[in-house]
């Protein structure tokens, strides 16, 4: 017997069939927009090679760069050809125009807060770092922090707040990025708000908001490694644990823009209780406060209570390093778990490099060598080698980074959107 469809046979001629949506590709991005991006990308380069990589015919590629030159978007530079630097005219070539734009990115943390302020072309300009206790904020007071932070920085980069173009903000927690709305974050008391929305309208600029991970992700795509790879992942560990991942170069962010909770994936069930009320996630287990809370019991550390996580956990670095069993068997444990993680990871999606991403000293630890040795065991014999991993250690201001790229990201959609509609109200003129 036929599996029951949902179509009505006699219908399907007039239904059709294969995905109602058609598939997103670089090719049905307007050819302006293509230019503006391979420009971008390659930071400097000559018309006929941007023909070339596009495929198209180099008048084509003549006629959309003159819109962008037009558009202030990007310039012709002095591109110095090898052993024909003192003869005849210098080569052209062409660049994002550096000054055309300035974004700002902001990541909150339990930590500290930092910013940075990127040029069109995603220089860095200015970067700055305030110190906080790690207590969720009001709206109110995230409001005011950020406005200081904005601030601070736009000084350093000698610009007012109203020369920017747009601001990423990343913070921890659950973020719908589509919608701007904060659905939890450890740095906010509210849950559920429309954080871009108000944050826009609080600081009289464009706001977009993400998950950190997702901003971290982010900077590896546009600022490092994952530049030149397709499918990827990153795992963040700090306070919580969180992933990243990409798709045909793409940050995957699941149909309700909430995927990739690794953190919250279980690995023992009716486990450790975690941040989020439910019990054996993986985070009860790797995370900044899971290590501290085995540190304060087994270590017998009740006494220190109102100390702050960062230097309890140096001290049982410390401790582990100078050989106390106690201390090294929590760092073990957590690196036992860590591997289930990745493990799981590998297997679900075969990615070509894991990017582990936090500060150095845990990953001393966490991912040592018998972590490890315990994902090879895990993941799947293939026969084929497991990915990569690679360790970047690069800190807050990566991630501010990321934010800055969500920023520019949305901006370039913005101004290419702008484009195609004055373009086509053209076409609908004559
Ligand atoms: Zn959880």
């Amino acid at each position: 017997m036929m599996p029951q469809m949902h179509n009505d046979p006699a219908s399907n001629a007039v239904a059709g069939c294969g995905p109602l949506i058609p598939p997103l590709s670089d090719s049905l991005r307007p050819l302006r927009q293509q230019i503006f991006e391979r420009v971008r990308a390659a930071g400097m380069i000559a018309r006929v090679q941007v023909a070339k990589d596009l495929a198209v015919s180099p008048a084509s590629v003549t006629m959309g760069v003159s819109e962008l030159i037009e558009a202030g978007l990007i310039e012709e530079v002095a591109a110095t050809r090898e052993g024909e630097a003192s003869r005849g005219r210098p080569a052209v070539a062409l660049g994002v125009r550096a000054e055309a734009h300035r974004v700002a990115g902001i990541k909150l943390s339990d930590r500290e807060h930092t910013a940075v302020i990127v040029d069109f072309a995603g220089n860095l300009i200015a970067n700055e770092v305030v110190e906080r206790k790690p207590l969720a904020m009001t709206l109110p007071q995230m409001l005011a922090a950020m406005e200081n932070l904005l601030d601070k920085v736009c000084a350093k980069a000698g610009i007012g707040r109203k020369e920017l173009s747009g601001l990423g903000l990343g913070l921890p927690g659950f973020v719908d990025q589509q919608s701007g709305t904060v659905l939890w974050s450890s740095v906010m008391m509210d849950r559920n708000v429309g954080l871009a929305a108000i944050a826009g309208a609080h600081l009289g600029i464009p706001v977009h908001v993400d998950n950190d991970a997702n901003l971290v992700t982010l900077a590896e795509l546009w600022f490092g490694v994952g530049r030149r790879l397709s499918d990827f992942a990153v795992v963040t560990i700090e306070h919580g644990v969180g992933m990243g991942l990409v798709v045909n170069h793409r940050i995957y962010r699941g149909a309700h823009g909430l995927g990739m909770e690794l953190g919250h994936t279980k690995v023992q069930l009716d486990g450790a209780l975690c941040r989020c009320g439910q019990r054996g996630c993986l985070e009860a287990y790797v995370a900044d406060y899971a290590l501290a809370r085995e540190a304060t019991t087994a270590l017998n550390w009740m006494g220190k209570d109102g100390q702050s996580i960062n230097i309890l956990l140096e001290s049982l670095y410390d401790h582990a390093k100078a050989g106390n069993a106690s201390a090294r068997s929590i760092f073990r444990r957590a690196g036992r778990y860590l591997a289930v993680g990745l493990s799981n990871v590998v297997n679900l999606f075969d990615p070509s490099l894991i990017i582990l991403s936090g500060e150095r000293m845990r990953f001393d630890y966490l991912y040592a060598a018998d972590t490890l040795a315990e994902m090879e065991n895990l993941a799947i014999a293939t026969g084929r080698p497991r990915p990569p991993i690679e360790i970047h250690a690069w800190g807050d201001m990566l991630w501010a980074q990321g934010a800055a790229a969500l920023a520019l990201s949305a901006l370039t959609e913005d101004l290419m959107a702008a484009g195609r509609d004055s373009a086509s109200r053209e076409v609908a003129a004559q």
